[in-house]
């Protein structure tokens, strides 16, 4: 494992560690992966074998809280294990040729799945790695259903080589104790309606192992040369569904004590029903697979709101955001007493993707540079959601930079992040 970072006056930094140094053991149990070193590092001395140009040496360190001060690299794309599927509705199967490779990964590997919940299919999960997951208590792992009628989840798997039966797969990893955070691509006309009840009703009884399902819409881009027929859920399916998991949950509150199954934010959205209360989301735990995080961005919002007097200083600005939360996003500004010829949305349709990728975090810095230059006045700034840019180097999709917009529209770009109080100070002070 390589050194990423070491933050000053930690115990990594105290034992001399820096970056580029290569842990290759740690108490003397040789190292795989990140997991094996947060699996080996628990303890409170630690004996760290370390390779710093071609020399190897003992580092020891006493750890003296949770953390060291230490940040690995993350896995380079040759050390992940990528998927053996061709999933009817897999999106990096829908990304247009050209795009950084990076964006290709179609990556299955449950280590990244428990480090940061990354989604798995356990299709070709051999023997070895079940053991592992069992041995190191890899838990909790995000694992994607879709189905568990064996055919039909073969058939949106694209009859892959391996696909092993999903149920004997989740009932095993329970049986050791493994929770499990289950997810449901849902595509109209495969598996909704009867084989998503089936699939829903099989998953409860694995409950609290299998501790959430998530029901997410597919997501189709405009670039689906020959790729199978799909079809986005519509306005009138999306509100049916609401109504059919209001009544799931209420069923599984009563015998589980939990709702058991969450709909995706873009479901609501495109239903344009209200949101379930916050704590119809039982603490948020699959918010980054986008469920609840419209409802924590809102409550957020009229929190931090109550705490400020002032939300803008004089003088127009831009806030950009993708179609589907552009209404949302006006209504909370409206409350809280902005004026909408002040602080103007940019709903940016989707071009690159096509008009049913309606989520800001898959815009593109053109798709953002075109319709902005086509507004009669941008204001003093533009402001854009961090969501729609990489980690680390802050580069869109479409590897155009927040350097490059600004200098094409002339005004000042500002990247910020999607948190209520984020927004609110920048609209303050930009
Ligand atoms: S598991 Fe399916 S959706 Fe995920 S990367 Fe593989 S083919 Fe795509």
């Amino acid at each position: 494992m390589t050194v990423a970072a070491v933050a000053p006056r930690t115990p990594a930094a105290g034992a001399g560690l820096a970056r580029g140094d290569r842990i290759v053991a740690v108490n003397g149990h040789p190292l795989r992966d990140a997991i094996d070193f947060q699996f080996h590092a628990g303890d409170e001395r630690l004996e760290l074998t370390v390779e710093r140009d071609g020399v190897t040496g003992t580092k020891r360190l006493r750890r003296h809280g949770p953390g060291l001060g230490l940040e690995l690299a993350p896995p380079r794309p040759g050390d992940i294990t990528t998927c053996a599927n061709k999933c009817v509705f897999c999106f990096i199967h829908q990304l247009p040729k050209g795009m950084r490779k990076s964006l290709y990964v179609k990556d299955d590997d449950f280590r990244l799945s428990f480090l940061h919940g990354n989604y798995i299919t356990l299709s070709d999960l051999d023997e070895a790695s079940f053991e592992r997951i069992i041995e190191q208590r890899l838990s909790p792992l995000y694992i994607s259903v879709h189905a568990t009628d064996p055919e039909l989840r073969y058939a949106l798997l694209g009859r892959p080589r391996h696909s092993a039966e999903i149920l004997p797969r989740l009932e095993r990893l329970a049986k050791a104790g493994i929770r499990m955070h289950a997810q449901i691509v849902l595509c109209p006309d495969l598996n909704d309606g009867t084989h998503l009840e089936r699939t829903v009703f099989e998953l409860a009884p694995l409950h609290p192992h299998v501790s959430t399902t998530a029901i997410v819409p597919v997501g189709l881009t405009r670039h689906r040369e020959r790729l199978p027929a799909l079809r986005s859920l519509t306005a009138d399916e999306a509100r049916a569904l609401v109504a059919t998991v209001e009544g799931w949950q209420r069923r599984w509150l009563a015998e589980l004590g939990s709702r058991f199954v969450f709909l995706a934010d873009e479901i609501y959205l495109l239903a344009d029903v209200p949101l379930p209360p916050a704590a119809a989301y039982e603490g948020f735990a699959i918010a980054e697979d986008g469920i609840g995080l419209v409802r924590k961005f809102e409550d957020g919002f009229h929190r931090s709101i109550t705490r400020r007097r002032r939300v803008a200083r004089a003088g127009a600005l831009t806030v950009v955001t993708g179609a589907l939360f552009a209404p949302r996003l006006r209504a909370l500004l409206a409350d809280s007493g902005s004026d909408p010829a002040t602080i103007r949305v940019a709903a940016v349709p989707n071009d690159f993707f096509g008009p049913a990728i309606g989520v800001a975090g898959l815009l593109t810095g053109r798709d953002i540079q075109r319709h902005l230059a086509a507004q009669p006045d941008l204001g003093r700034a533009v402001l854009v959601p961090a969501v729609a840019v990489r980690d680390g180097d802050g580069i869109f999709l479409d590897d155009l930079t927040p350097a490059d917009l600004a200098r094409d529209l002339g005004v000042p770009v500002r990247v910020i992040q999607p948190t209520p109080s984020a927004l609110l100070t920048a609209i303050r002070d930009s």
